[in-house]
């Protein structure tokens, strides 16, 4: 039995928040999960969101985590979904489960192929080819709120820049009113693309992906199948702490601070943060931005809600 606090005040702050969980992958990873949505609801986030696994292969605990989250938790819930290797007739067939479990929120995604990130994309013959596509089908079920992805240093499928923000105003045509970028450490790359993106006549927010670092070689591994660039200023900044869990954590809550403090300082206002089902890190971020988590009750009369 564990236990989501429902807040008794509010938590301060003065931009939008999301974060991304995924579906665990065992039972330890189970108790991880709730341990940190327990921890992370008193920051009363605007949603938050569970990823889907290429090939429906996380259909089962993707829909799982989001039916107790809706069901147990005071959070507005969102699920991830992708489309590859699915016809149509069976996206609508996860969609209706999905709307069963009252998700009116989905964040629309064409999957990397099952060969993995780079390999050719080869859509379902009676699929959607690319997740503009998706968006369309999902708007055409009902009409759900639809959050998208973004990549502020172009898909690693995409020729250029341009085709990149080309699929994303065809998926805003479509009905999206978010996107959620792909993550990155240097906000000038971040800037430079939005003003492309606002050039091309998208207006939606463009909602920055924040990761922060639990670990950088295994971030820079990730980070080279996704096409993110890490910048050289990080190994400075983690230099000499391989061995010094407790100094990591605070450079990794000071870098991602940081970032975010810049980026609000050119004018974002709302951040969806990667919490890799990890709570301290997250804290510690918020916390020092001077952020404070709503007054929440310890015990059952004052308004905790259960979580079996
Ligand atoms: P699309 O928007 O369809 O395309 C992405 C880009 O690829 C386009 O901008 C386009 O320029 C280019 N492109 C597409 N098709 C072609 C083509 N035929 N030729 C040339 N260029 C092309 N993956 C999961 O499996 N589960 C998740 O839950 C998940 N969540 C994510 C959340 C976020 C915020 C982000 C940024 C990514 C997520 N992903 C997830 C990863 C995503 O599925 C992959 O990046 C995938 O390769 C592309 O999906 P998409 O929806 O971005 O594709």
């Amino acid at each position: 039995m564990m236990a989501v606090k429902t807040a008794q005040g509010s938590a301060e702050r003065s931009f939008k928040l999301s974060f991304e969980f995924f579906p665990p992958k065992s039972e330890d990873m189970e108790g991880q999960l709730w341990q940190t949505v327990d921890d992370l609801a008193a920051w009363q986030p605007d949603f938050v969101s569970v990823t889907y696994g290429a090939g429906g292969t996380t259909k089962a605990p993707t829909l799982s985590t989001v039916k107790r989250l809706i069901a147990e938790t005071p959070l507005a819930t969102a699920s991830h979904l992708t489309c590859v290797g699915a016809s149509r007739a069976e996206v609508a067939e996860v969609v209706e489960q999905f709307r069963a479990a009252g998700v009116r929120h989905f964040v629309a995604l064409r999957g990397d192929p099952p060969t993995g990130v780079g390999s050719l994309y080869t859509p379902h013959p009676d699929g959607y080819e690319n997740a503009a596509a998706l968006v369309k089908g999902l708007k055409e079920i009902d009409d759900f709120e639809i959050s998208v992805s973004a990549y502020p240093e172009k898909h690693p499928e995409s020729p250029d820049l341009s085709m990149d923000i080309d699929m994303l105003k065809r998926k805003v045509d479509h009905g999206a009113t978010r996107a959620l970028t792909q993550f990155f450490f240097d906000n000038d790359i971040f800037e430079r693309y939005l003003d492309k993106v606002r050039a091309a006549g998208i207006t939606i927010p463009i909602v920055p992906g924040i990761m922060p670092i639990l670990n950088l070689t295994q971030l820079k591994r990730f980070a080279g199948m996704c096409g993110a660039s890490v910048p050289i200023w990080l190994d400075a900044r983690f230099e000499g702490l391989d061995g010094d869990a407790g100094e990591r954590a605070k450079v990794a809550a000071a870098v991602a601070s940081e970032q975010i403090a810049d980026l609000r300082a050119r004018g974002i206002e709302e951040f969806h943060l990667y919490t890799m089902n990890r709570a301290p890190l997250v804290n510690a971020t918020l916390e020092a931005l001077g952020c404070r988590k709503a007054a929440s009750a310890n015990d059952t009369s004052t308004g905790t809600l259960a979580l079996v």
